[in-house]
């Protein structure tokens, strides 16, 4: 089942031909198999939530500090919304599809004011003990070769990498719950790739997440051994061959034994809502004939 884990090709970058595999993407699909599956339909709408850009624009801002240190940019209004279209233009959608302008500025102020106190709550407690090995560098590294002889490489980037482990930012709209750090597989993902520069496999994962509602940043710590990294690996290595191979699972009920449909599956959340095949499984209240709006508000 396992055959070709760890069968490394004899050369350094991927070829064409190869897989190329973001933990993300893995993440993506051990919620519901079928937003990767649809991904490349043409109807497919990959106009992201608010909540996930609002993340993306504030992460910037955290690595632009990280990088450059503090500057003025980082408290500009006009700057940060220079960010927000430049973001939503990389990341191909249209912000007037999904908002106003006083959306736009209403965003970014909110941005400005999660990025002061990140300095406040994170940056001013931490950063003399801080020693980064890595910031947002990418890696990539082999993870096998498939049965038709098609290498699987995994690449992601790691926010801050330190001796001691990985620190990762997240927004969240009411923070996280105890425990949502573990079972992840970013985290050992991530420490596997960086093996050469921490010199080390284990570690520590600083989840460092901004709790929008109540304004707060808060730091969860999960440790990651072996036999968390031997798993994510092996996981990694069943995704490879379900995306090889297109053996995609729809699956849009919780799967945690919490009754009815995961958050995932939802018109604002998923952007193959509007022509998936799978999305009635759960009898619910949910109207399945709406049509998946872009607007966020
Ligand atoms: S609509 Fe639901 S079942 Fe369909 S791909 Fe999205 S999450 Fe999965």
């Amino acid at each position: 089942m396992f055959e070709g884990l760890g069968v490394l090709p004899d050369y350094d970058e991927p070829a064409e031909s190869d897989l190329q595999l973001r933990q993300s993407t893995v993440e993506s699909m051990m919620l519901c198999g079928w937003r990767q599956g649809y991904a490349t339909e043409d109807w497919y709408d990959p106009t992201p939530s608010e909540a996930m850009f609002f993340g993306s624009v504030e992460h910037n801002h955290i690595e632009h500090h990280m990088l450059n240190g503090e500057s003025l940019v980082l408290h500009d209004l006009s700057w940060t919304i220079d960010q927000i279209h430049l973001l939503a233009e990389r990341d191909g959608f249209s912000l007037t599809d999904v908002t106003t302008p006083e959306g736009v500025k209403a965003m970014a102020r909110e941005i400005i004011e999660a990025y002061r106190l990140w300095l406040v709550q994170w940056w001013a407690k931490q950063h003399t003990f801080l020693k980064p090995l890595a910031i947002e560098q990418r890696f990539l590294r082999p993870l096998g070769t498939l049965p038709n002889g098609r290498a699987v490489w995994v690449h992601g980037t790691p926010d801050v990498l330190i001796q001691s482990g990985m620190i990762d930012w997240k927004t969240a709209g009411r923070g996280w719950q105890p425990g949502k750090g573990e079972g992840r597989i970013q985290s050992p993902t991530y420490l596997w790739l960086a093996e050469e520069v921490r010199g080390v496999l284990e570690g520590l994962a600083d989840y460092v997440v901004y709790n929008r509602q109540a304004q707060q940043w808060m730091t969860w710590t999960v440790p990651v051994g072996q036999p968390q990294i031997d798993a994510a690996l092996h996981t990694l290595w069943q995704y490879a061959m379900a995306i090889d191979t297109g053996s995609y699972v729809p699956t849009p009920a919780s799967p945690s034994g919490r009754p009815g449909r995961g958050w995932w599956c939802q018109p604002k959340f998923c952007g193959a809502w509007n022509g998936c095949k799978f999305k009635g499984l759960v009898a619910d209240e949910i109207d399945l004939l709406q049509i998946r709006s872009k607007r966020w508000g």
